[in-house]
């Protein structure tokens, strides 16, 4: 691959990274021996590191968050001309990327009204938290607060939002967690236990979730929180007819639905939101990483009129959302989400997502008739996962070791793609596939034969 060297002395910050930076999700050993890598460029797909190596990114900058791809420079002027003229107000006040981005959201969300501004996922879930249990004490004299959440499905990195984590290894050694959150099962079909495929799967797997509220006792039950298709636990794209009976269910038992469109909005499924794949209406929505695709933090939590009329109530003199978020004053955030989604129009990337996301879906069947070890493929748009398997018939994962190595063997090559990783116990056996929705045919070609050498290097 080419290869590109910066003026900048690497050896100097290599150190300074060595010595004092404290990096995500990552082990202590190996930045004993091994150089830290240092991204310093990105150009559409690819990136370079500090010794000049380039990369193709597949998950759009390593959390599926560069939805538009990198060196974006209309970005940056949009934020520069933004925080020139009025770079932050807090508390109670409004700016004018903020009334403007809320516009142009809620124009792609029809029956959602209102946009809540923080900085990160998590963050907005624990607004979405935060309006549930409020409700509940407004409205249903503190009973209905508890929260349903899918084995599965992650919703961030605070405790709050841990305590609605369906990933036991992520959450392993943070506890004690927040009360009031209760587990419904998965919907993934590769792994359904008694065989049902479809919609017959999926009315179970909606059923399972009716089965929790019962046992719960529904008016205990405040908000139902969901992945729209699941992300880091696998990508679980729910079975037909799966959505359409959770919607029904919520209504039944007036349970609002919260969905976290945090990986899936913004494009990255072809819609703007991965909901709108289904036929379902949610009362809150919380979304962040494709939002201003990294080039700021910016989260929302979005809701519909009926949730925001809720809080609507001036006898009360504590009954408003008594929240904040200090830097949900930035327009940096909202000044690069409108440029953001205005490629992302212009340049019909949800159309690319579709079409690119088919080619990549194409390339991994493929895949997966030379190696036995794949045993499943899914995914919607540019938005895939490879679960690898010791033997079809009995579907074992294989050791995550295996998995880790194949995604080391990429890196070698130059080509980073991601891994269900230290988040389910005995499943962390799921390639992971998220390239910025501006990836062509030869991109993902180039990908995958990586891919390909990769599992014939590690498992045969
Ligand atoms: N929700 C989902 C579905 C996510 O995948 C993530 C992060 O990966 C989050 C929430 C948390 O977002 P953040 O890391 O910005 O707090």
């Amino acid at each position: 691959m080419e290869t590109q060297t910066f003026a900048n002395d690497p050896e100097n910050v290599i150190e300074a990274d060595r010595a004092h930076v404290w990096h995500h999700l990552s082990q202590h050993k190996p930045y004993e021996t091994v150089d830290p890598r240092i991204i310093v460029e990105g150009k559409g797909l690819r990136v370079w590191d500090i010794k000049g190596k380039e990369h193709i990114d597949a998950v759009s900058g390593g959390v599926w968050t560069v939805n538009v791809g990198y060196g974006r420079a209309r970005i940056g002027q949009a934020m520069a001309d933004a925080v020139t003229k009025m770079c932050f107000f807090g508390g109670t006040a409004g700016t004018i990327p903020g009334a403007q981005f809320a516009e142009m959201l809620i124009d792609k969300m029809p029956g959602l009204d209102r946009v809540y501004y923080a900085n990160s996922g998590s963050e907005a879930n624990e607004k979405a938290f935060k309006m549930v249990r409020q409700i509940s004490h407004k409205h249903y004299g503190g009973k209905k607060q508890k929260i349903l959440y899918r084995e599965r499905d992650y919703h961030g990195s605070t405790i709050a939002a841990m305590s609605a984590g369906g990933q036991d290894e992520r959450n392993a050694q943070y506890g004690p967690f927040t009360p009031g959150f209760v587990r419904v099962p998965h919907c993934l079909e590769y792994r359904s236990q008694d065989g049902s495929l479809g919609e017959e799967y999926g009315a179970k797997a909606a059923q399972a979730i009716e089965d929790v509220i019962l046992a719960e006792g529904a008016d205990t039950i405040g908000a139902l929180c969901l992945e729209p298709i699941t992300a880091g636990g696998g990508i679980i794209v729910p079975p037909k007819g799966y959505w359409e009976r959770v919607q029904e269910i919520c209504k039944k038992y007036d349970i609002l639905l919260h969905i976290d469109e945090v990986v899936c909005g913004i494009g990255r499924t072809g819609t703007w939101f991965g909901y709108q794949q289904f036929d379902v209406q949610p009362d809150i929505v919380t979304m962040a990483k494709g939002v201003a695709s990294g080039y700021a933090a910016i989260s929302c939590c979005v809701t519909t009129n009926r949730v925001f009329d809720m809080f609507k109530d001036d006898s009360d003199h504590l009954g408003y959302f008594r929240d904040i978020s200090t830097f949900g004053g930035c327009t940096a955030g909202p000044a690069a989400a409108i440029e953001n989604m205005k490629i992302i129009e212009e340049e019909d990337l949800r159309g690319n997502s579709v079409a690119m996301g088919e080619h990549l879906q194409g390339n991994l069947h493929s895949l997966m008739e030379k190696h036995k070890w794949i045993g499943d493929v899914r995914g919607m748009g540019l938005f895939a996962g490879a679960e690898l398997v010791k033997d079809r018939q009995t579907k074992e994962p294989v050791d995550e070791k295996y998995v880790g190595a194949i995604v080391a063997d990429c890196m070698a090559q130059g080509i980073i793609i991601g891994a269900t990783n230290r988040s389910l116990p005995g499943y962390n056996n799921t390639l992971l596939f998220a390239p910025s929705l501006i990836a062509t045919a030869d991109d993902l070609d180039q990908v995958t034969a990586g891919v390909d050498e990769a599992i014939t290097r590690v498992l045969g």
